[in-house]
């Protein structure tokens, strides 16, 4: 089978072993990727009653046989554990680029166990996989954590998975950042980062997936480009991404507003086009994607806004605004 090296990275955090599986091809027929091999590992490896946030949960992190395909869908990665917020089954996924690299570089998944005995973070450079100290990043926010692994790994192209002071705190909704602009945000496996002392996980690959017919897929991909750019829904996704659900729910009478006593916020007076006027720079996208629905916002004034952290989807815009009756343009866009 082409297009995946079968290779799992193993790291044990408590004993700083790192070690190499490759289950097989029937197992990758079996459990192709994502929630399907983090369920097969939590199942297997999890006993029963483990604390979430202890040393005995197991964190996967996992692309699939398919990631890293030059086709719009298969930029996406997933990260899973025992779930400190339900006691259950914890997954969140998030596309970007970092399911890719760890293809490029050579795997298909991390299995991280065990517990730092200090901060670390996980650097995994083709053939180069190593534990690096972390305590000079604890305690600082995701932007800064991101630009001091770029200085001092000398790469400009890592792409990261940074948990910021929430994750090190085992706030149990804690999310993970993916290079500032993409994010796990469900099921709190920043919290399970957290509770490992695993400040990041960085990577960066440079070898090329076979494909079994690469012509055909590239034939495949300018079809995709072709139709999502003469689709008036994709050209609604690339002018102002998710954040149109936020509009569109309003005219629908269906946006949570005010935890979820009302469909309607009536102090709602902007609109998409008002929105992205005022704030959006550009469009930013997912790998092999050609929608683009990714927002990126700037401001200066009433509040700066960042541009390294992209913009906000609909779920914050709702989550900040309409949920806590907040009307304000800017504010979803600065909590974001
Ligand atoms: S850019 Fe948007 S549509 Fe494309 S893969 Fe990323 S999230 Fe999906």
């Amino acid at each position: 089978m082409k297009g995946f090296s079968g290779k799992i990275i193993r790291v044990n955090l408590t004993t700083r072993k790192i070690t190499f599986e490759q289950p097989g091809e029937k197992f990758f027929r079996k459990y192709i990727g994502g929630r399907g091999i983090i369920a097969y590992y939590l199942l297997k490896e999890i006993p029963k009653d483990t604390d979430p946030l202890g040393e005995e949960n197991t964190l996967v992190f996992t692309a699939s046989v398919l990631t890293g395909v030059p086709v719009p869908g298969f930029g996406r990665h997933s990260v899973g554990a025992k779930s400190p917020l339900t006691g259950l089954y914890g997954e969140s996924e998030s596309g970007g680029f970092w399911g890719p690299e760890l293809k490029f570089a050579g795997y298909e998944s991390i299995i991280v166990q065990g517990k730092a005995s200090s901060p670390v973070y996980l650097w995994i450079h083709n053939d180069t996989i190593e534990i690096k100290d972390a305590s000079h990043l604890w305690g600082k926010e995701t932007g800064e954590t991101f630009d001091i692994l770029e200085r001092e790994l000398e790469n400009k192209r890592i792409r990261s998975l940074i948990i910021g002071p929430a994750g090190e705190n085992l706030v149990r909704i804690a999310g993970i950042a993916h290079d500032l602009t993409h994010y796990h945000g469900r099921t709190g496996m920043g919290a399970v980062m957290g509770s490992k002392n695993l400040k990041a996980v960085v990577v960066r690959g440079t070898n090329k997936l076979e494909f079994e017919d690469l012509p055909k897929l590239k034939e495949l991909a300018r079809f995709f480009a072709r139709n999502f750019h003469s689709n008036a829904d994709n050209n609604g996704q690339n002018n102002h991404g998710t954040s149109d659900y936020y509009f569109g729910a309003q005219a629908a009478g269906s946006l949570p507003t005010r935890n979820f006593t009302s469909g309607h916020f009536k102090e709602l007076t902007y609109s998409a086009d008002e929105l992205h006027g005022e704030l959006k720079i550009k469009s930013d996208g997912c790998y092999a994607c050609p929608v683009r629905c990714k927002q990126v916002f700037q401001a200066e004034k009433p509040y700066r806004i960042d541009p390294k952290f992209g913009g906000p989807e609909f779920e914050t815009l709702a989550a900040f605004g309409s949920l806590c009756g907040v009307s304000d343009m800017y504010a979803g866009p600065k909590a974001h």
